[in-house]
Protein backbone atom coordinates (compact mmCIF):
# COMPACT_ATOMS: atom_id res chain seq x y z
CA UNK A 1 0.00 0.00 0.00
CA UNK A 2 1.32 3.79 -0.43
CA UNK A 3 2.27 5.58 2.12
CA UNK A 4 0.31 8.66 2.20
CA UNK A 5 3.30 10.84 3.79
CA UNK A 6 6.24 10.14 1.90
CA UNK A 7 7.57 13.79 1.81
CA UNK A 8 6.33 14.82 5.70
CA UNK A 9 8.45 11.19 6.38
CA UNK A 10 11.08 12.33 4.98
CA UNK A 11 10.63 15.63 6.24
CA UNK A 12 11.09 14.33 9.88
CA UNK A 13 14.18 12.14 8.54
CA UNK A 14 16.10 15.30 7.26
CA UNK A 15 15.13 17.20 10.48
CA UNK A 16 16.70 14.48 12.15
CA UNK A 17 20.07 15.34 10.78
CA UNK A 18 21.27 19.03 11.81
CA UNK A 19 23.95 18.85 9.63
CA UNK A 20 22.90 22.24 7.60
CA UNK A 21 24.48 21.00 4.59
CA UNK A 22 21.43 19.54 2.40
CA UNK A 23 19.48 18.36 -0.76
CA UNK A 24 16.37 19.99 -1.11
CA UNK A 25 13.90 18.04 -3.96
CA UNK A 26 10.48 20.34 -4.67
CA UNK A 27 8.17 17.85 -5.43
CA UNK A 28 5.64 20.28 -7.22
CA UNK A 29 8.53 20.87 -9.38
CA UNK A 30 9.40 17.14 -10.49
CA UNK A 31 5.04 16.86 -10.88
CA UNK A 32 5.29 19.55 -13.30
CA UNK A 33 7.82 18.49 -14.94
CA UNK A 34 6.35 14.85 -15.31
CA UNK A 35 3.08 16.66 -16.55
CA UNK A 36 5.06 19.06 -19.00
CA UNK A 37 7.14 16.01 -20.65
CA UNK A 38 4.07 13.66 -20.82
CA UNK A 39 2.13 16.66 -22.75
CA UNK A 40 4.62 17.18 -25.15
CA UNK A 41 4.93 13.50 -25.91
CA UNK A 42 1.57 12.98 -25.40
CA UNK A 43 2.24 8.91 -24.97
CA UNK A 44 2.53 7.59 -21.39
CA UNK A 45 5.87 7.90 -19.02
CA UNK A 46 8.58 5.86 -17.70
CA UNK A 47 9.53 7.70 -15.20
CA UNK A 48 13.71 6.66 -15.14
CA UNK A 49 14.70 6.32 -10.57
CA UNK A 50 17.81 4.65 -11.06
CA UNK A 51 20.91 5.98 -9.10
CA UNK A 52 18.80 6.84 -6.42
CA UNK A 53 16.68 8.80 -8.54
CA UNK A 54 19.85 10.57 -10.21
CA UNK A 55 20.42 11.76 -6.51
CA UNK A 56 17.01 12.85 -5.22
CA UNK A 57 16.26 10.10 -3.29
CA UNK A 58 15.04 6.57 -4.95
CA UNK A 59 11.74 6.27 -2.50
CA UNK A 60 10.46 9.54 -2.22
CA UNK A 61 10.78 10.47 -5.96
CA UNK A 62 9.35 7.44 -6.77
CA UNK A 63 6.23 7.31 -4.43
CA UNK A 64 5.30 11.18 -5.49
CA UNK A 65 5.57 10.21 -9.16
CA UNK A 66 3.56 6.99 -8.29
CA UNK A 67 0.74 9.56 -7.01
CA UNK A 68 1.01 11.21 -9.71
CA UNK A 69 0.12 9.05 -11.81
CA UNK A 70 3.42 8.23 -13.97
CA UNK A 71 2.68 5.19 -16.34
CA UNK A 72 5.51 2.95 -15.19
CA UNK A 73 9.04 3.46 -13.38
CA UNK A 74 12.42 2.23 -14.73
CA UNK A 75 15.63 1.49 -12.80
CA UNK A 76 18.78 0.16 -13.24
CA UNK A 77 19.33 -2.85 -11.05
CA UNK A 78 16.94 -5.40 -9.40
CA UNK A 79 18.27 -4.32 -6.18
CA UNK A 80 16.47 -0.51 -6.79
CA UNK A 81 13.68 -2.41 -8.50
CA UNK A 82 12.94 -4.67 -5.00
CA UNK A 83 13.46 -1.72 -2.64
CA UNK A 84 10.76 0.21 -4.69
CA UNK A 85 8.30 -2.62 -4.16
CA UNK A 86 9.59 -3.54 -0.40
CA UNK A 87 8.49 0.38 0.08
CA UNK A 88 5.15 0.31 -1.03
CA UNK A 89 5.28 1.06 -4.90
CA UNK A 90 3.06 -0.68 -6.98
CA UNK A 91 3.56 0.34 -10.41
CA UNK A 92 5.22 -1.50 -13.50
CA UNK A 93 8.56 -1.40 -12.75
CA UNK A 94 11.17 -2.18 -15.38
CA UNK A 95 14.80 -3.14 -14.93
CA UNK A 96 17.19 -1.76 -17.41
CA UNK A 97 20.51 -3.20 -16.77
CA UNK A 98 21.66 -6.91 -18.20
CA UNK A 99 20.23 -9.37 -15.53
CA UNK A 100 22.82 -12.26 -14.07
CA UNK A 101 21.17 -15.89 -13.81
CA UNK A 102 21.10 -15.98 -10.71
CA UNK A 103 18.87 -12.99 -9.52
CA UNK A 104 16.03 -13.98 -12.55
CA UNK A 105 13.66 -15.55 -9.46
CA UNK A 106 14.04 -12.35 -7.39
CA UNK A 107 12.53 -10.39 -10.25
CA UNK A 108 9.45 -12.31 -10.71
CA UNK A 109 9.06 -13.21 -6.62
CA UNK A 110 8.98 -8.96 -6.74
CA UNK A 111 7.20 -8.55 -9.52
CA UNK A 112 9.77 -6.91 -11.59
CA UNK A 113 9.69 -6.18 -15.70
CA UNK A 114 12.91 -7.99 -17.19
CA UNK A 115 15.31 -6.68 -19.71
CA UNK A 116 15.79 -9.40 -22.21
CA UNK A 117 19.10 -8.92 -24.04
CA UNK A 118 19.95 -11.98 -25.91
CA UNK A 119 18.22 -15.50 -26.73
CA UNK A 120 20.81 -16.78 -23.93
CA UNK A 121 19.05 -14.77 -21.50
CA UNK A 122 15.86 -15.74 -22.71
CA UNK A 123 16.14 -19.18 -21.98
CA UNK A 124 17.46 -17.98 -18.31
CA UNK A 125 14.17 -16.08 -17.88
CA UNK A 126 12.22 -19.20 -19.13
CA UNK A 127 13.82 -21.85 -16.75
CA UNK A 128 13.30 -19.54 -13.62
CA UNK A 129 9.84 -18.56 -14.29
CA UNK A 130 9.21 -22.33 -15.39
CA UNK A 131 10.41 -23.27 -12.05
CA UNK A 132 8.54 -20.99 -10.00
CA UNK A 133 5.53 -21.45 -12.18
CA UNK A 134 4.84 -18.01 -12.85
CA UNK A 135 5.54 -16.15 -16.03
CA UNK A 136 7.50 -13.30 -16.39
CA UNK A 137 6.99 -9.78 -17.70
CA UNK A 138 9.69 -9.04 -20.26
CA UNK A 139 11.13 -6.42 -22.57
CA UNK A 140 13.29 -7.19 -25.42
CA UNK A 141 16.03 -4.76 -25.81
CA UNK A 142 17.42 -4.00 -29.52
CA UNK A 143 20.80 -2.89 -30.04
CA UNK A 144 20.77 -0.48 -32.71
CA UNK A 145 23.95 1.46 -32.39
CA UNK A 146 24.75 1.61 -28.75
CA UNK A 147 27.12 -1.56 -28.36
CA UNK A 148 25.94 -2.18 -25.11
CA UNK A 149 23.17 -4.85 -23.94
CA UNK A 150 21.04 -5.80 -27.00
CA UNK A 151 20.77 -7.82 -30.09
CA UNK A 152 22.19 -6.57 -32.88
CA UNK A 153 18.99 -5.13 -34.80
CA UNK A 154 19.87 -6.92 -37.83
CA UNK A 155 19.59 -10.37 -35.80
CA UNK A 156 16.46 -9.50 -34.24
CA UNK A 157 14.33 -11.97 -36.24
CA UNK A 158 14.79 -15.52 -34.44
CA UNK A 159 15.19 -13.80 -31.35
CA UNK A 160 11.37 -12.06 -31.32
CA UNK A 161 9.82 -15.20 -32.77
CA UNK A 162 11.95 -17.16 -29.49
CA UNK A 163 10.88 -14.27 -27.22
CA UNK A 164 6.28 -14.69 -28.48
CA UNK A 165 6.49 -18.39 -28.82
CA UNK A 166 7.73 -18.52 -25.45
CA UNK A 167 5.14 -20.11 -22.74
CA UNK A 168 6.44 -18.75 -19.82
CA UNK A 169 7.39 -15.24 -20.73
CA UNK A 170 4.57 -12.28 -22.01
CA UNK A 171 6.88 -9.60 -24.44
CA UNK A 172 5.02 -6.35 -22.65
CA UNK A 173 7.80 -4.31 -24.40
CA UNK A 174 10.43 -3.78 -27.06
CA UNK A 175 13.10 -1.17 -27.12
CA UNK A 176 16.56 0.78 -27.81
CA UNK A 177 18.59 3.64 -26.60
CA UNK A 178 19.63 6.09 -27.63
CA UNK A 179 23.54 6.80 -28.12
CA UNK A 180 23.04 10.73 -29.31
CA UNK A 181 19.80 12.23 -29.03
CA UNK A 182 21.35 14.91 -26.62
CA UNK A 183 22.79 16.63 -29.48
CA UNK A 184 19.41 17.71 -32.13
CA UNK A 185 22.45 17.58 -34.37
CA UNK A 186 23.13 14.25 -34.76
CA UNK A 187 22.00 11.86 -37.62
CA UNK A 188 22.95 8.81 -34.97
CA UNK A 189 19.48 8.98 -34.14
CA UNK A 190 17.87 8.85 -37.86
CA UNK A 191 20.08 5.82 -38.03
CA UNK A 192 18.95 3.96 -34.85
CA UNK A 193 15.17 4.55 -35.16
CA UNK A 194 15.26 3.11 -38.38
CA UNK A 195 16.91 0.18 -37.16
CA UNK A 196 14.24 0.07 -34.40
CA UNK A 197 11.52 0.31 -36.48
CA UNK A 198 13.08 -2.35 -38.79
CA UNK A 199 13.36 -4.44 -35.57
CA UNK A 200 9.65 -4.22 -34.35
CA UNK A 201 8.60 -4.97 -38.27
CA UNK A 202 9.30 -8.54 -37.09
CA UNK A 203 6.24 -8.78 -34.71
CA UNK A 204 3.31 -8.30 -37.62
CA UNK A 205 6.04 -10.47 -39.88
CA UNK A 206 4.79 -13.74 -38.03
CA UNK A 207 1.76 -12.80 -36.90
CA UNK A 208 2.38 -11.63 -33.17
CA UNK A 209 0.59 -8.32 -31.70
CA UNK A 210 3.42 -5.21 -31.49
CA UNK A 211 4.17 -4.66 -27.99
CA UNK A 212 4.86 -1.77 -26.35
CA UNK A 213 7.90 0.08 -28.55
CA UNK A 214 9.92 2.59 -26.68
CA UNK A 215 13.10 4.29 -27.48
CA UNK A 216 12.77 8.05 -26.13
CA UNK A 217 15.49 9.21 -23.21
CA UNK A 218 15.56 12.86 -22.29
CA UNK A 219 16.94 13.72 -25.50
CA UNK A 220 14.90 12.47 -27.54
CA UNK A 221 11.99 13.28 -25.68
CA UNK A 222 13.41 16.88 -26.15
CA UNK A 223 14.24 16.92 -29.60
CA UNK A 224 13.08 13.93 -31.65
CA UNK A 225 9.44 13.57 -32.08
CA UNK A 226 9.54 11.02 -33.91
CA UNK A 227 11.39 8.69 -31.80
CA UNK A 228 8.52 8.95 -28.49
CA UNK A 229 6.44 5.57 -30.31
CA UNK A 230 4.09 4.13 -27.77
CA UNK A 231 6.38 5.76 -24.07
CA UNK A 232 9.12 7.77 -23.45
CA UNK A 233 11.84 7.44 -20.93
CA UNK A 234 12.87 10.53 -19.29
CA UNK A 235 15.14 10.47 -16.17
CA UNK A 236 17.20 13.63 -16.53
CA UNK A 237 14.95 15.64 -18.06
CA UNK A 238 12.44 14.68 -15.02
CA UNK A 239 14.85 16.22 -12.49
CA UNK A 240 14.71 19.91 -14.47
CA UNK A 241 17.79 19.26 -15.93
CA UNK A 242 19.38 19.43 -19.72
CA UNK A 243 21.04 16.29 -20.85
CA UNK A 244 23.82 18.42 -22.57
CA UNK A 245 24.75 21.66 -23.49
CA UNK A 246 23.87 21.21 -26.87
CA UNK A 247 20.19 20.39 -26.18
CA UNK A 248 17.50 23.34 -25.62
CA UNK A 249 14.96 23.51 -24.09
CA UNK A 250 11.58 22.84 -26.01
CA UNK A 251 9.56 21.83 -22.74
CA UNK A 252 9.55 24.06 -19.89
CA UNK A 253 10.93 22.11 -16.85
CA UNK A 254 11.98 23.01 -13.50
CA UNK A 255 14.67 21.68 -11.37
CA UNK A 256 13.82 19.88 -8.53
CA UNK A 257 17.04 19.66 -6.46
CA UNK A 258 19.04 21.81 -4.52
CA UNK A 259 21.96 22.25 -2.34
CA UNK A 260 22.83 23.97 0.22
CA UNK A 261 24.61 24.53 3.08
CA UNK A 262 25.87 27.51 5.74
CA UNK A 263 29.01 29.38 6.95
CA UNK A 264 30.79 27.57 9.14
CA UNK A 265 33.37 29.66 9.88
CA UNK A 266 35.14 33.42 8.35
CA UNK A 267 37.99 34.79 8.51
CA UNK A 268 40.67 37.28 6.77
CA UNK A 269 43.08 35.70 5.11
CA UNK A 270 46.43 37.42 4.78
CA UNK A 271 48.10 39.07 1.31
CA UNK A 272 49.73 35.83 0.08
CA UNK A 273 49.02 33.31 2.64
CA UNK A 274 47.59 30.23 0.64
CA UNK A 275 44.49 28.71 1.29
CA UNK A 276 43.79 24.48 1.37
CA UNK A 277 45.93 21.38 0.69
CA UNK A 278 48.46 21.61 -1.92
CA UNK A 279 48.93 25.71 -1.24
CA UNK A 280 47.66 26.04 -4.63
CA UNK A 281 46.06 29.60 -3.90
CA UNK A 282 46.69 32.65 -2.16
CA UNK A 283 45.20 36.21 -2.45
CA UNK A 284 47.37 39.40 -3.95
CA UNK A 285 45.77 41.32 -0.76
CA UNK A 286 44.17 40.77 2.90
CA UNK A 287 40.70 39.38 1.74
CA UNK A 288 37.59 37.60 3.51
CA UNK A 289 37.08 33.95 2.96
CA UNK A 290 34.17 31.86 4.78
CA UNK A 291 34.79 28.10 5.05
CA UNK A 292 31.61 26.01 3.87
CA UNK A 293 31.44 22.67 5.49
CA UNK A 294 30.99 20.12 2.49
CA UNK A 295 33.47 18.17 0.56
CA UNK A 296 34.32 15.56 -1.92
CA UNK A 297 33.30 13.14 0.66
CA UNK A 298 29.75 14.10 -0.03
CA UNK A 299 30.24 13.85 -3.50
CA UNK A 300 30.44 17.39 -4.36
CA UNK A 301 33.79 17.26 -7.10
CA UNK A 302 37.12 18.06 -6.36
CA UNK A 303 37.32 19.21 -9.43
CA UNK A 304 35.55 22.48 -8.59
CA UNK A 305 38.73 23.65 -6.70
CA UNK A 306 39.66 27.40 -7.43
CA UNK A 307 36.99 26.40 -10.26
CA UNK A 308 33.68 26.19 -8.51
CA UNK A 309 30.79 29.77 -7.47
CA UNK A 310 28.49 29.42 -4.44
CA UNK A 311 25.85 32.45 -3.83
CA UNK A 312 26.09 33.59 -0.48
CA UNK A 313 24.21 36.74 0.48
CA UNK A 314 22.60 36.91 -3.29
CA UNK A 315 26.12 37.15 -4.66
CA UNK A 316 27.92 34.80 -6.85
CA UNK A 317 31.75 33.84 -5.16
CA UNK A 318 34.55 32.07 -6.27
CA UNK A 319 35.77 28.65 -4.14
CA UNK A 320 39.50 29.16 -3.61
CA UNK A 321 42.43 26.51 -3.05
CA UNK A 322 40.95 22.81 -2.89
CA UNK A 323 38.18 20.93 -2.04
CA UNK A 324 39.10 18.97 0.82
CA UNK A 325 36.92 15.83 1.61
CA UNK A 326 34.29 17.67 4.28
CA UNK A 327 35.18 21.61 3.60
CA UNK A 328 36.11 24.24 1.49
CA UNK A 329 36.99 27.76 1.47
CA UNK A 330 35.23 30.50 -0.44
CA UNK A 331 36.67 33.92 -1.44
CA UNK A 332 34.19 36.92 -0.25
CA UNK A 333 36.92 39.60 -1.50
CA UNK A 334 38.43 42.15 0.62
CA UNK A 335 34.93 44.19 1.39
CA UNK A 336 32.91 40.98 1.79
CA UNK A 337 30.76 40.45 4.55
CA UNK A 338 29.52 36.93 6.02
CA UNK A 339 28.46 35.87 9.02
CA UNK A 340 28.39 32.08 10.72
CA UNK A 341 25.30 29.96 9.66
CA UNK A 342 24.36 32.54 6.26
CA UNK A 343 23.14 30.04 3.60
CA UNK A 344 25.09 29.04 0.97
CA UNK A 345 23.73 27.65 -2.39
CA UNK A 346 25.76 25.29 -4.10
CA UNK A 347 23.44 24.15 -6.53
CA UNK A 348 19.66 26.70 -6.97
CA UNK A 349 18.42 29.98 -6.37
CA UNK A 350 18.98 32.44 -4.08
CA UNK A 351 17.43 35.52 -4.38
CA UNK A 352 17.85 36.72 -7.59
CA UNK A 353 21.30 34.69 -8.61
CA UNK A 354 20.97 30.68 -9.69
CA UNK A 355 23.20 28.37 -9.88
CA UNK A 356 21.97 25.54 -12.27
CA UNK A 357 23.68 21.56 -11.91
CA UNK A 358 24.41 22.29 -16.09
CA UNK A 359 27.08 25.04 -15.07
CA UNK A 360 28.83 22.80 -11.90
CA UNK A 361 28.91 20.22 -14.31
CA UNK A 362 30.84 22.67 -16.58
CA UNK A 363 33.03 23.86 -14.51
CA UNK A 364 33.84 20.36 -12.85
CA UNK A 365 34.87 19.19 -16.53
CA UNK A 366 31.99 16.71 -16.67
CA UNK A 367 28.25 15.68 -17.29
CA UNK A 368 25.06 16.94 -14.83
CA UNK A 369 24.33 13.56 -14.63
CA UNK A 370 27.47 12.97 -13.01
CA UNK A 371 27.38 15.58 -10.26
CA UNK A 372 23.09 14.68 -9.75
CA UNK A 373 24.32 10.75 -8.73
CA UNK A 374 27.88 11.72 -7.36
CA UNK A 375 25.40 13.64 -4.23
CA UNK A 376 25.61 10.84 -1.72
CA UNK A 377 23.79 9.92 1.58
CA UNK A 378 26.11 11.88 3.68
CA UNK A 379 24.08 14.40 2.60
CA UNK A 380 20.38 15.02 4.64
CA UNK A 381 17.44 15.01 1.49
CA UNK A 382 14.40 17.24 2.33
CA UNK A 383 11.45 17.34 0.45
CA UNK A 384 8.84 20.49 -0.28
CA UNK A 385 5.93 20.53 -1.80
CA UNK A 386 4.10 17.51 -2.75
CA UNK A 387 0.79 17.59 -0.66
CA UNK A 388 -0.45 14.10 -0.42
CA UNK A 389 -3.20 13.60 -3.16
CA UNK A 390 -2.86 17.06 -5.15
CA UNK A 391 -2.80 16.19 -8.33
C1 LIG B 1 19.26 6.02 -18.00
C2 LIG B 1 18.39 5.56 -19.08
C3 LIG B 1 17.34 6.39 -19.55
C4 LIG B 1 17.16 7.81 -19.11
O1 LIG B 1 18.17 8.63 -19.69
P1 LIG B 1 18.15 10.21 -19.57
O2 LIG B 1 19.20 10.66 -20.51
O3 LIG B 1 18.47 10.53 -18.15
O4 LIG B 1 16.79 10.66 -19.94
C5 LIG B 1 16.47 5.84 -20.47
N1 LIG B 1 16.62 4.57 -20.94
C6 LIG B 1 17.64 3.78 -20.52
C7 LIG B 1 17.76 2.40 -21.07
C8 LIG B 1 18.55 4.24 -19.60
O5 LIG B 1 19.56 3.45 -19.20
Amino acid sequence: MPNPEPAALSRVHAEASDRPTRIRVDLDALAHNLHALRAHAGVPVMGIVKANAYGHGLVPVARHLQAQGVDQLGVAFVEEGVALREAGVTVPILVLGGIHAPQVTRFIEHDLEITVSSPAKLRQVEAAAEALGRKAVIHLKIDTGMERIGVHSENAGPFIEAAVGSRWCTVKGVYSHLACADDPASPMTALQLERFLDACAHFPRIGAPMPLRHLANSGGVLHFPETHLDMVRPGIALYGVMPDPASHATVDLRPALSLVSQVVYFKVVRAGRPVSYGATWAPGVDTRVVTVPIGYGDGYPRALSSRGEVLIRGERHPIVGRVCMDQFMVDLGPGGTAYNEDEVVLIGRQGDAAIACEAVAQAAGTIPYEILTGLNDRIPREYLGGTPGAA
